[in-house]
Formats: C-alpha cells, structure tokens, sequence
C-alpha cells in the first residue's frame, strides 16, 4: 500500500509535467479551462482536485480523474463537467436522468449466428450509498458501517433467486478466494490505478462478495462490496442469453434498493449525472453488459481494438480476467459497451 505522502504529486498545477499522455482527457481539460480556483477547494469529506488526479500526474491514463465523493462532482464541477462531455458527449448543465422504475425491459436478444462464439454473459452496474464518501476516500469505520449496512439487505433478501451468502473478505481462507477468483467471481487489490488513488485503502476491511445459493437453476447473481465503487452488483451465466441474465440483473439492482430504502438509505443519484460513481466513465446508468467471445481470427487484444477502430461501433475490447490484466493468450475476448 502507497504511503499518502508517496501518492501527492507536487504537479497538480502543472499539467505539462503529468505521465498520463497527450491524448488523457483530464490532461486535455486543465490545459483548455480556467481551473484555478478548483485547484484550492475541497470537499467536506476532503477530496481535491490533486487527490483526484493523481493517476495522471503519475502514469498513463486514458480519463485520469476519479471522484472521491459525490460531492466531488459539484465542487470541482469546471473540471467533472468537461471531462463528462469529453468522454459522455453529455452537458449535464441540460441533462435529465432518470432513476431506474424496474419496471420489466426487454433487452434485445444475442443473434444465434454469434452467441456461439459466446463463453459468458455478464451485465454490471456501480453504485453508492447517498451521504457516505467513495471507496477511495472513506474512514476504515465508514468501511465498516457500509458493509454492515449491505449485509442486513442481503439477510433481507427474500427473492429466491437471490438469496444467498456473503463471504467477508477479511475472514476467507485462501483456497475460498483464489476458486472465487478462478471462476471469476471475485476481485482482487492488484490494479495499480486503483492502488494510487486510494481504492485499497484499510484493505480488507469492509471488502467482500455476496453469492446467490441457486445459480444453476437462476444464474449467478453477485455484489461486490468495497470495490472501485462502493457496489458493483451484477448478474452472469455461461452462454448468451441476455434476457435471462438481465431479468436476475435488474431484479438483484431492485432488491439491494429496497432493502437500502428499508433501512432509510439510498443510491447516490443527481438528476444532472445519473447513478454516481467514482470513476466518470461510469455515470448514469453504471452498466457494463459484456461477453466473454471466442475470437480466434485475432492473436491479441491489440489487434481486436485495431479492428474496432477501423468500425463505427462503440466497444471495449479486454482481456478475460479483468479490465487491469493482461490477456492470456486464449483469443477469448471481453466484448463490451464503451461505458
Ligand atoms: P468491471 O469493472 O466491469 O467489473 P473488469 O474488467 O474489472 O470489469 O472485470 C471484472 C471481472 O469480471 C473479471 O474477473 C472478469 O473476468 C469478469 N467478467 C467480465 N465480463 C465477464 C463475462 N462476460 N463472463 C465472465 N466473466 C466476466
Ligand atoms: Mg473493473
């Protein structure tokens, strides 16, 4: 774990000085707007504008600017809004978002030509807790507190979809995290990026995954508590079939709700930004859908995102295990929405 002296740059006004590359937005943003007066505020929980751009002072980053409570995205707003409309093509001066009515949606089905090619399914949200700070910027008790509140939603859970057990990182054996790891369940510490900027911060305390019990017969439905965000709940299954995964997804999203409500707390929502969450490129509605996609045409995920930007679609192409490894070699690729 970096030493908080070893994460402040000295270079937040200087952005010709940053490692993050010419093409990172944040870069781009300081260099274009007037942000001076940002540079000296802070958030109550005491975010700023050097906590929230160290990965760009310090080494290449596409979007380089995390936000460390929601907060963040209101006191720093010259610097999140272009970053939002940069990334997003979204002014959130005249946006109106939302919040999800779980009412049934009917997501279009993979054609049966390609969902051969498919190994998995996934579909993902973020989400955080109104009136607590993000991940990367919370006390060890806020940890704490937050997991205490999450495990009494899934003790609530009365769906028997749903239902199911959390394993508390803090107290799981080794051979339980690294089978949880191997089925690719569970998240692991070892994203630099989110190193930097404090994610891993009092680790593990307040970390862990809640499992349904009756996957074969549902679908894997999981909640990764202490992430990037402060939850990422997400539905998966071997195969394609979206409807499915999406139907186990939205009713999962719905429940943590509820039982969130039930306890007088909510998702953090702006009417201008959507669901918050710590990272930019996740705002609004928090979803990732990707498959994981058999490719054997292409030898790397290079050549997959080169074929990519020769085409009009808005993909991501990564390797199967996670945004921050490196491919193995397979040819099985995780195909995506550009969030
Ligand atoms: P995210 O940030 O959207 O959660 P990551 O790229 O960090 O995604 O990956 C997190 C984990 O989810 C990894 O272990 C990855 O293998 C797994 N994963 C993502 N998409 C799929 C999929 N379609 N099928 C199976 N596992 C998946
Ligand atoms: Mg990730």
């Amino acid at each position: 774990m970096l030493e908080e002296s070893a994460r402040r740059g000295p270079q937040v006004h200087d952005p010709s000085t940053w490692k993050c590359g010419e093409h990172c937005i944040v870069k781009n943003v300081f260099e274009g707007a007037n942000v001076s007066k940002e540079l000296n505020l802070s958030t109550g929980t005491g975010w700023t504008l050097d906590k929230a751009t160290i990965c760009a002072q310090n080494k290449p980053q596409h979007v380089g600017i995390y936000a460390g409570d929601d907060e963040s995205y209101t006191t720093f707003k010259t610097v999140f809004d272009q970053v939002i409309r940069r990334y997003h093509g979204v002014d959130v001066n005249t946006n109106r978002a939302v919040p999800e009515d779980y009412k049934p949606k009917s997501p279009p089905q993979l054609p049966p030509e390609g969902a051969r090619a498919i190994k998995s399914t996934r579909i993902r949200t973020a989400r955080n807790l109104k009136g607590f700070p993000f991940t990367n910027n919370m006390t060890k008790e806020q940890r704490l507190e937050v997991e205490a509140i999450l495990l009494k939603v899934f003790n609530g859970f009365t769906d028997k979809r749903l239902k199911g057990r959390y394993y508390s990182m803090a107290s799981m054996s080794k051979e339980e995290k690294e089978d949880l790891i191997n089925k690719h369940f569970l998240y692991t510490d070892d994203d630099s990026t989110l190193e930097m900027v404090g994610t891993y911060d009092d680790w593990p305390a307040g970390r862990g995954i809640f499992i349904n019990d009756r996957r074969d017969e549902f679908g894997i439905f999981i909640v990764w508590v202490g992430e990037e965000d402060q939850m990422r709940i997400m539905a998966m299954n071997k195969g394609s079939d979206c409807i499915a995964i999406w139907n186990l997804f939205y009713a999962g999203v719905e429940a943590v709700h509820a039982g969130l409500r039930k306890q007088g707390h909510d998702y953090a929502f702006l009417e201008s930004h959507g669901y918050l969450a710590t990272c930019p490129t996740n705002l609004g509605t928090g979803m990732r859908a990707s498959v994981h996609v058999s490719l054997p045409g292409f030898a790397t995920k290079q050549e997959v995102k080169d074929y990519v930007s020769t085409t009009d679609m808005a993909i991501d192409i990564r390797g199967t295990h996670g945004e921050s490894k490196s491919t193995d070699g397979s040819r099985v690729y995780d195909v995506s929405n550009n969030e």
